[in-house]
Order: C-alpha cells, then sequence, then structure tokens
C-alpha cells in the first residue's frame, strides 16, 4: 500500500509521530493520478504534463499538525467557487469562470490545514444526471470496472476517493448525487442535514435541496471532513445557528438498544436481487451488534420522484437565469441583446440542461403553478411529515443507497426516465431535509460494490456515523482496493 492509499485519520497519525511528512502524500497522490488518471478522468482541466499536482495553498502546508486535517489532500466538485480558481460546473456556460471569492466550506478547509488539490473533480453538468455523464467533458469510468458509470453527479469526487487519487474529496447532493457515486464507487458519503453545511459559494442547482458534503474511504474520514466544514455561517442564511456536535466522539459509542427501522417501500419489485440479498446481510449484521430491527412504513415514498423533477426543475430554471452571457463565462456576439442570450444558452447548456430549463418553466408558468408546483410542495410536506412520525419510534432507518449497483456507460444515456429512476432510494432524503449516509456493505459477484443508507432525523449526524462505524468496525468492506 502506498501513502495514497491510506485514510486521513491514519495519515493523521504518522503525520504526527513525524514518521511522514505532507509533501510525501502529495507526492503519493501525483503518482497515482500520473498512473490511473488517463483511464479514470475523475478530474477536469488537469494537465497531465504538471506533475507533481499542483494544489491551491501550497504554501500553507506545514510540519505542525495543530490542525485538524493539517497536511491532508481534499478534492473538490466543479461546482464549489475557489478564488480566482476555475469553476465551471462542467458547463460550457461557465467556460473561464474564475470566482471572485472561496465558498464557506473552502476557507474552513483552508483553516483546517486541509491541501486543496488544484484540479477539480468532474460532474454532470450542474450537477443534473447521476452518472457523469452530462459532463461536458466527458464522463468518469467506474474504478471497479471501467465500462460502468462513477454516479453521479459526483462521480469525479467518488472516484478519485476511490482510487486514491486523493485523500478526501467535497461533493453535493441535491437528490443523491453524493450517496449514490459513493456506492457506485465503493466509499463513504454523506448529505448532511440541510441547513448544517453552508452552501455560499455552492453554484445553486435546487436551492431548497442542495447541501455539501463529505466522501471518504471510511466513516471516521468522513466525520472528521464533516467536523471541519459544518457550522452556522452568516453568509448562508438557510444555515442553523446550533452547536456542531463532536463527530470523532461519537464513534466510539456503540448501537446496543438502538431501534433501526426498514421502511417497506424501499424493498419492492425493481430492485436487483443481489444488492437485496446483501443489503439484508447488513442489517442482520447490524441486529448481530446489538440493534433492535423494526419494520416501518413511509407512505408517501412513491411520490418522491415525480415530486422532486417538479421542485428540482423549478429552482433549477430559476437559478440558472443567471447565465445570460452578460455577467458569466461564454458569451456569443450577436445583433442584438435577445439574440445574443438565445445563441449563448442555445449553445452553452447541455441537452439536459435545457430539458430541465423547459420542465422548470413549465411547471412555474401562470396556469400550471398550482396543478404541478404548488401540489408538489404539498406533498413533499407529506413525504417530511413521514419522516417526522417514524423517528418517533426509531432511531435511524436503513434501506440500500441504490436499486442497482454502477450501471454500463451509455446504458441509460438516451432514456432520462430510467436515469431519473436510478435516485428513486436516495431523493427523499432531500424532500425531507435529513442527513443520510451511504457505506460499501459487499461486493456482487461481478465485483460491484452495494451501497447501505442510513437515514437520520434531522442534524443528527452523530446516529448516523455511530451505526455505520460500528458496521465497519465488525466488517473489512471498506478496506477493499479496485483493481487498478
Ligand atoms: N440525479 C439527481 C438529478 O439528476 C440528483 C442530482 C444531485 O443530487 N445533484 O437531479
Amino acid at each position: 500500500m502506498e501513502l495514497c492509499d491510506l485514510t486521513a485519520h491514519h495519515l493523521l497519525s504518522l503525520l504526527k509521530t513525524k514518521e511522514i511528512n505532507a509533501q510525501q502524500i502529495l507526492d503519493s497522490i501525483s503518482q497515482r493520478i500520473k498512473k490511473v488518471e488517463n483511464q479514470i478522468k475523475a478530474f477536469v482541466r488537469l494537465d497531465s504534463n504538471r506533475f507533481p499536482v499542483e494544489t491551491i495553498n501550497q504554501h500553507t502546508i506545514t510540519t505542525s499538525c495543530e490542525k485538524i486535517l493539517d497536511g491532508i489532500p481534499v478534492a473538490i466538485k466543479d461546482n464549489i467557487c475557489t478564488e480566482n480558481f476555475l469553476t465551471e460546473c462542467c458547463s460550457q456556460i461557465l467556460q473561464g469562470f474564475r470566482p471572485p471569492y472561496d465558498a464557506t466550506v473552502i476557507t474552513k478547509l483552508k483553516e483546517a490545514g486541509a491541501i486543496i488539490l488544484a484540479a477539480k473533480t468532474n460532474m454532470d453538468e450542474f450537477a443534473f444526471g447521476s452518472s457523469t455523464e452530462n459532463s461536458c467533458f466527458g464522463p468518469t469510468r467506474n474504478p471497479w470496472d471501467k465500462t460502468k458509470v462513477a454516479g453521479g453527479s459526483s462521480g469525479g469526487s467518488a472516484a478519485a476517493v476511490s482510487a486514491s487519487e486523493t485523500i478526501l474529496a467535497i461533493g453535493s447532493d441535491t437528490g443523491g448525487s453524493i450517496r449514490q457515486p459513493a456506492c457506485f464507487c465503493g466509499v463513504v458519503g454523506m448529505k448532511p442535514t440541510y441547513g448544517r453545511v453552508s452552501r455560499y459559494g455552492l453554484i445553486a442547482f435546487a436551492s431548497s435541496l442542495d447541501q455539501i458534503g463529505p466522501l471518504a474511504k471510511d466513516v471516521h474520514d468522513c466525520a472528521l471532513l464533516l467536523q471541519v466544514i459544518a457550522g452556522y455561517d452568516p453568509k448562508d442564511s438557510t444555515t442553523i445557528n446550533i452547536e456542531v456536535p463532536n463527530y470523532i466522539a461519537a464513534l466510539e459509542k456503540d448501537i446496543k438498544g438502538i431501534t433501526i427501522g426498514i421502511p417497506k417501500e424501499y424493498f419492492v419489485e425493481g430492485i436487483d436481487e443481489e444488492v437485496k440479498t446483501i443489503v439484508y446481510e447488513a442489517i442482520e449484521e447490524l441486529k448481530k451488534l446489538g440493534a433492535t430491527i423494526k419494520n416501518v412504513e413511509l407512505k408517501h415514498t412513491h411520490y418522491a420522484v415525480p415530486v422532486y423533477y417538479i421542485i428540482a426543475t423549478a429552482e433549477a430554471s430559476s437559478n440558472l437565469a443567471r447565465f445570460d452571457g452578460v455577467r458569466y463565462g461564454l458569451r456569443l456576439e450577436s445583433e442584438n441583446l435577445i439574440s445574443m442570450y438565445s445563441k449563448t444558452r442555445g449553445r452553452g447548456f447541455g441537452a439536459e440542461v435545457k430539458r430541465r430549463i423547459l420542465l422548470g418553466t413549465f411547471v412555474l408558468s401562470h396556469g400550471y403553478y398550482d396543478a404541478y408546483y404548488l401540489r408538489a410542495q404539498k406533498v413533499r410536506t407529506l413525504i417530511k411529515k413521514d419522516f417526522e412520525d417514524v423517528f418517533k419510534y426509531v432511531d435511524c432507518l436503513v434501506t440500500p443507497t441504490s436499486p442497482t449497483t454502477a450501471f454500463a456507460i451509455g446504458e441509460k444515456v438516451n432514456n432520462p426516465l430510467q436515469m431519473y429512476l436510478s435516485d428513486i432510494f436516495t431523493i427523499s432524503a432531500n424532500l425531507a431535509g435529513v442527513p443520510a449516509i451511504s457505506l460499501c456493505c459487499g461486493f456482487t459477484k461481478n465485483k460491484l460494490p452495494v451501497g447501505l443508507q442510513i437515514i437520520g432525523k434531522a442534524f443528527d449526524e452523530e446516529m448516523l456515523f455511530r451505526v455505520a462505524h460500528a458496521y465497519q468496525m465488525h466488517t473489512q468492506w471498506h478496506k477493499q482496493k479496485p483493481p487498478l
């Protein structure tokens, strides 16, 4: 094993005892990128001739080890603003966009001593997608099987962690974009509670659903990274001003006596038999560790996908109105303003983005607003209430993260509905605003990772870390490495 294959918490202990230094970690990452990136394509605009890989804040590499992530490399998704460093959302319309400021999560990472890699990770354009195939730079490949997708939209971040091209990564999740790629690539990913992490500097997709979150090799690392990025931010009025608990301390607690709910709506037809069996085995394991298992219902689950695609597209159509050729990125000159707008937007946006702007504009239009948007909001409230009701009796819920393992590149590109359905198990947590984590719980016969999702009460990320960590302490799945 190379240094790049180790977890952040392991590397931090080696740094503390001065067995290694931060530069060696970065060199190891560089070597790995050089070796595998051509096959994986986890990063965008990466100049493979510029090695060792550069960092945004190289000058801060210290040997002090005083701060929580001192010397640990972190890769950032292309929709999170980094001051003066290209941030294009993998869209042609943002070509050449250099944000004038850092997102709050970037500021926090720098303050924590993390090393920000100067290469953004690949994603579906504007985070619209489940496979990273909607990126204007082409798809990321799954490190476990390069003919398969890495998932999306944070596919680059998940693949980079899985292939050890970074130690930690940041993604964003609007309907599953951290958890589903984490599941497909066999790593850990968490969508925190809505309001737990600042969205300041995250290029907005659907503002009432978006959250930034961590991707890591194990639960301990995931907790470390959330510890750094979580917290109230006066620059984001939707963050909540409550104390951030000590997530590392939460890892120490066992799970004897906790109650885990199994929602029956998540084990219905359409789910791959092998995935189902492997997830049931993981539930048995949790039982052995002392948890009580209880069957529960989330009655409105089957409305989640349609409700999401109304609300998310409505918000996206409005958020993307700002990309007009005047203020950001691409601009195609033309004889008058209106034709400049339409040329720029016509050329700058990819097919899926246009589809969503059309859908979103439609559901918000006069005459349809009440029938679609308003109704979807009401059903969203019912979905949220399902969770509130069930959390009166259980401490968390366990489900598969995705109904299938990673699918083939190209398999769903011409069938948007099929693609939308791959988020069927992750979307509800965004609609309800509750936190959820995905971790690997086994492999299929074809050696593809299967993901276990744990969903918790609002602001109870501690419970998710506790259950997921207890599981990893008694299993070995998270230690498996893809064949590179
Ligand atoms: N795949 C979902 C979509 O396309 C979720 C994307 C996300 O979470 N950003 O909308």
